[in-house]
């Protein structure tokens, strides 16, 4: 049969399967939101067809700016399955660039949390939308605004599902770019329910309706990762952190709900190790919890740490242009039979591609690599839940091949059991007397050292090598560490040649609005750094 892939059919589902299944929210002020799957079906239908009533025609866009909640949640299926395309709105960034954003999306609604007002109030005179609605999280909306709660009562629960095809787009999300413009990426029905069916596969995030899932990834951030998509089709409880994503609080949750499945950047996973290392307090967690960790490579010693306390962390790679889920690493059992230190190996890289995910290395000469595992090129990959284009612009074509796979950027290597591993972001990338150094590895390595908080690698402008490696680094609080001691604790683990040349101690590596550091920033910080060599010759 010709079958839509439509993402109502999740919605019905969960009608059908899971009514009493719980969606827990912590709200601002800490206190917990309870509803059922049943509470949440009915909401996201009133939602649509007050979105309906308002006039949203098929195909417009509907921003939101809001934390992981329930509401949020509303979003994701009375939006799309109104055949509206949900927009979601990065809290973190600059109020112009949202401003830009949702202009050059043509946003016509905007539903925004009642704590993020004066975020929106930066931005309002430079965006027009036909109509705003406030989601009440902490009290009454201000008078003269629409709340949500009245928004949605308007609905009768007569609604029908409009015809859609599954082409249509349901979302979208603008890339946080260090360079250039944010650009936008349109998801389809059909992109997003593969991407769903993939993700839950045993070997990807392998989620059931056993699990407790808690989405640390925001949901204005790549539609957290497909988590919520995924969590839905399964009938999986799922535990939304609200606006409170510090380790205590985040830890809380896990122990209180019992969490079994999470997913976040490095960093919130680096702040859960440090406090369960310090053992301030002994967390009783789920016995099977896991995590993916992605965004940015997540250190090896991440992995090993949270090993310790029986929590297992899923290293995987994606993209927002992906949906985001291209690869993640789970050992295959004859390499986890050649022991545990092959087997951290395989862990530490970004994995084996999704299903539908086709991936392939092409080096700077235009050839493509051998899956040896040594030739480093660039990452090229096509599938039903790529972007084909980005959302008006027309000059963005330079990011598509002649014949059609997506360039990523990512510099990579893929071994001959298909694990790729990501050396660096071209831009990244030190070149260094014609051969390339990952600063990837270097930093990965760096992180292992018990002083170290942690630390980037950027490329410098040398005079005789073109680039060399300078690495920044933050200590651990009341650690005593010299750069001495961080050249001795890499040699031997890298050829000489390959090593930072010299290491400079910062305060803090800046990061993006998603939590990635920002080496751009850092190389132009020390753009006119000069190396020893230099200082010497006066
Ligand atoms: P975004 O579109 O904001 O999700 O950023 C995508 C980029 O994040 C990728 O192109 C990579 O450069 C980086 N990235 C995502 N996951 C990983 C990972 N596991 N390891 C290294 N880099 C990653």
């Amino acid at each position: 049969m010709n079958y839509p892939l439509t993402l109502a059919h999740f919605l019905e589902r969960a009608r059908l399967l899971f009514p009493s299944v719980e969606i827990v929210s912590r709200k601002p002020d800490k206190t917990l939101h309870r509803e059922t799957y049943a509470d949440f079906y009915r909401r996201a239908r009133a939602l649509a067809e007050a979105l309906t009533k308002a006039g949203m025609k098929p195909g417009d866009r509907v921003a939101t700016l809001s934390w992981n909640h329930w509401v949020h949640l509303e979003c994701y299926f009375g939006i799309t399955c109104a055949g509206g395309v949900l927009h979601t709105l990065n809290l973190r960034l600059h109020p112009d660039e949202i401003a830009y954003i949702a202009s050059h999306a043509s946003d016509r609604f905007l539903i925004v949390d009642d704590v993020l007002l004066p975020l929106y109030d930066k931005f309002k005179d430079k965006v027009k939308f036909d109509k705003v609605v406030v989601v009440p999280l902490s009290g009454a909306p201000p008078k003269g605004s629409t709340s949500y709660e009245d928004f949605i009562a308007t609905a009768k629960g007569d609604w029908q599902y409009p015809a859609i095809a599954e082409t249509d787009g349901c979302a979208m999300c603008y890339t946080s770019g260090t360079t250039g413009k944010p650009k936008g990426v349109v998801y389809s029905h059909r992109g997003m329910v593969l991407h769903a069916l993939a993700s839950c596969m045993p070997d990807m995030f392998g989620l059931s309706q056993d699990d407790c899932v808690m989405p640390v990834v925001p949901m204005f951030h790549a539609n957290a990762w497909g988590i919520p998509y995924s969590a839905v089709l399964t009938g999986a409880k799922i535990v939304f952190p609200g606006p409170h994503l510090d380790a205590e609080s985040l830890l809380d949750l896990c122990e209180r709900e019992q969490i079994s499945f999470s997913g976040g950047v490095p960093t919130v996973w680096l702040a859960i190790l440090q406090n369960l290392e310090s053992g301030q307090r002994k967390w009783k967690l789920h016995p099977k919890f896991r995590s993916v960790v992605g965004g940015s490579a997540a250190p090896p010693s991440l992995i090993e740490r949270f090993d310790k306390f029986g929590m297992k962390v899923l290293h995987a790679w994606g993209m927002t242009e992906m949906s985001p889920l291209g690869t993640i690493s789970h050992v295959k059992p004859h390499l986890a039979a050649q022991g545990e230190k092959v087997a951290y190996e395989y862990r530490a890289k970004q994995g084996t591609q999704a299903p539908y995910v086709e991936m392939r290395v092409v080096t700077p000469d235009g050839k493509i690599a051998p899956w040896d595992g040594k030739t480093m090129g660039e990452l090229e990959v096509r599938g039903p839940w790529i972007a084909a284009s980005y959302f008006n612009q027309p000059d963005a074509g330079d990011k598509w091949s002649a014949d059609g796979w997506f360039k990523t950027g990512d510099v990579c290597t893929i071994d001959p059991e298909g694990y790729m591993q990501i050396t660096d972001r071209s831009k990244d990338v030190i070149k260094s007397g014609g051969e390339w150094i990952s600063s990837v590895d270097l930093e990965n390595a760096i992180m292992g050292h018990p002083a170290v908080a942690e630390a980037a690698v950027i490329a410098v402008p040398h005079p005789k090598w073109d680039e060399r490696p300078l690495a920044c680094v933050v200590k651990k609080p009341g650690a005593a560490v010299s750069a001495a001691d961080i050249r001795k604790f890499l040699e031997g683990k890298f050829a000489k040649w390959q090593l930072p040349d010299e290491v400079v101690f910062v305060d803090a590596i800046p990061r993006t609005s998603t939590g990635k550091f920002q080496k751009l920033t850092l190389r132009e910080q020390f753009k006119d750094f000069r190396w020893a060599e230099e200082r010497k010759a006066g």
